[in-house]
């Protein structure tokens, strides 16, 4: 029988690949990497485990939803603990403010900054649950497919003022600049410059205070090989070391995929959670359709590289909360060096993961395992030589750590690798180095981001953080809801 495949087993993939095997639909999953889970990788070195990806898991019904509509329990199959405080937010001026979603607490915490800021905080979380409540709870997991679809949601956006970047209308509420900063980075976290997505990123904001921050027991690799398990038990085929090399067409119509090393796998559909840009250049570019598309998405503008530095020390560093963000000296020039500038700035921010706090299992006994990363210019904003770069900024980012968080630090080093824009590019295939694909511009989302559903190959279909609704674990997991939905409306045809 003809497969329906996905292919590429990051978590928009998986989430996919159980929607579909949980409706009935027999899913063979191929992924290129040894293990699955995309951007979500593990590594494990002398009883170290590092999470590659994202460590910050808000939305856990997403997460939850997978399992119930399988019939099993998610607590079967992954513990998730909450994380207290979700951030600590550090400035070098010596100012600390602890974030999470007690209201009392961080109405104490704003005061402190600027007790005029509390009023303007409370309108800002108002206007931010009201864009959470339109942007995410009703309109993420729609489909965008025609203009029509656009322009019926056009007066929620007009009314939302989501013309507006999230840092301006950020500052609209309040006016101290570390709270504004502390109010505006979240659209980092998928890929977005504050100063330039739309202000409907604000909802991040709203969905972390109405649900919380997450982190599962034994790191996102577990919550991976919970999701994993769950596909398998329901009958899905994984293949990991499995990369697609090429989609053959007949017509508008994929008849089979064929892998690297020479398979060809007849095909009923197909869903990609490759790397959008490369679906349509590498495996379709031979199609009028497919090379027309990869032409179009190479104009679209790409969300900004990381530079990450895994390591563990034999110092597990208590002092510091599970997730750090340590902003340097300055921020919105930074930010408009990282996404405009074709070299590396002087500075950087990070955010600094301590998962130890949390979970102590993922280091020896009386060890710390961390990474810290900093956003960087992805390959087509900055051609760097990261062979060259990587290890010079590993080092003025331990220095940095050292002398402002974590005395000691390079004498304590058992372990330690970085992650370039050059693996993002390598390991990942991703176009440019990106690490959340195309940019989440108002002019680059829903109904202008790339289609859920492909517009003129039949049996097409596209998943993951370069399609409606974008970045981050809440939005490929709304991304795969919106592709299993058309899929199985198609296959009911
Ligand atoms: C360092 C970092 C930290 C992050 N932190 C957070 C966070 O704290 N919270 C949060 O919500 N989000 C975070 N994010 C964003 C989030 O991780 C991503 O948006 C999300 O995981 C992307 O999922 P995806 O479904 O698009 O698949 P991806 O993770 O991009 O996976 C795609 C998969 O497809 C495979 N593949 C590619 N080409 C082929 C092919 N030809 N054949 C077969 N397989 C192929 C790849 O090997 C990969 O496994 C972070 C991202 C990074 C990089």
């Amino acid at each position: 029988m003809k497969k329906t495949l996905v292919i590429g087993a990051g978590i928009g993939g998986l989430a996919l690949a159980i929607r579909l095997q949980a409706a009935g639909v027999p899913v063979l999953l191929l992924e290129a990497r040894d293990k699955p889970g995309g951007r979500a990788y593990v590594y494990e070195d002398q009883g170290f485990t590092f999470d590659a990806g994202p460590t910050v898991i808000t939305d856990p019904s997403a997460i939850e939803e997978l399992f119930t509509l399988a019939g099993r329990r998610t607590a079967d199959f992954i513990d998730m603990l909450p994380v207290k405080p979700f951030y600590r937010l550090c400035w070098e001026s010596g100012e600390v403010m602890d974030y999470d979603n007690d209201q009392q607490q961080l109405e104490e915490a704003i005061a402190r900054f600027n007790p005029d800021d509390v009023e303007g905080y409370r309108r800002f979380h108002a206007y931010s649950r009201e864009v959470f409540k339109e942007g995410y709870l009703k309109l993420g997991s729609v489909p965008f497919l025609s203009v029509g679809d656009m322009v019926k949601v056009s007066p929620q956006l007009i009314r939302l003022q989501a013309w507006r970047s999230v840092y301006s209308m950020v500052s609209k509420f309040i006016k101290n600049e570390h709270l504004r900063q502390a109010f505006s980075f979240h659209s980092l976290l998928v890929g977005g410059n504050p100063f330039a997505a739309s202000s409907i990123y604000t909802l991040i904001h709203a969905l972390e205070r109405e649900w919380g921050v997450w982190f599962a027991r034994g790191g996102t690799g577990a919550m991976i090989q919970g999701l994993t398990r769950l596909f398998c038990e329901l009958g899905g085929q994984l293949e990991l070391n499995t990369p697609v090399k090429k989609l053959e067409t007949e017509g508008d119509h994929i008849t089979a995929a064929i892998t690297a090393d020479g398979r060809r796998i007849e095909v009923a559909a197909v869903a990609s959670n490759a790397d959008v840009v490369q679906t349509y250049a590498k495996l379709l570019g031979h199609h009028p359709h497919g090379a027309a598309q990869a032409a179009a998405l190479k104009k679209k503008s790409m969300s900004n590289s990381l530079f990450v530095i895994y390591f563990g020390l034999n110092n597990p560093h208590s002092q510091l909360a599970h997730h750090t963000v340590c902003f340097g000296p300055r921020y919105k020039e930074l930010i408009e060096e990282i996404f405009h500038h074709d070299k590396l700035a002087d500075d950087f921010s990070l955010y600094l993961h301590s998962p130890c706090v949390t979970d102590p299992s993922l280091a020896p006994p009386g060890c710390g395992s961390f990474y810290v990363l900093a956003p960087v210019p992805n390959l087509g904003t900055a051609n760097l030589d990261w062979d060259v770069e990587g290890p010079r900024l590993r080092d003025r980012i331990f220095a940095y750590l050292e002398e402002h968080y974590m005395p000691g630090l390079r004498e304590q080093l058992v372990t330690q690798r970085i992650f370039t824009p050059f693996d993002f590019r390598d390991q990942l295939d991703a176009h440019l180095g990106s690490a959340f694909s195309v940019e989440p511009l108002l002019t680059q989302s829903a109904w202008f981001r790339p289609h859920n559903r492909d517009s003129k190959i039949d049996n097409l279909y596209v998943v993951g953080a370069g399609t409606h609704p974008g970045a981050g674990i809440p939005g490929v997991i709304a991304s795969a809801k919106v592709t299993a939905s058309l899929m199985l409306e198609d296959r009911a045809r």
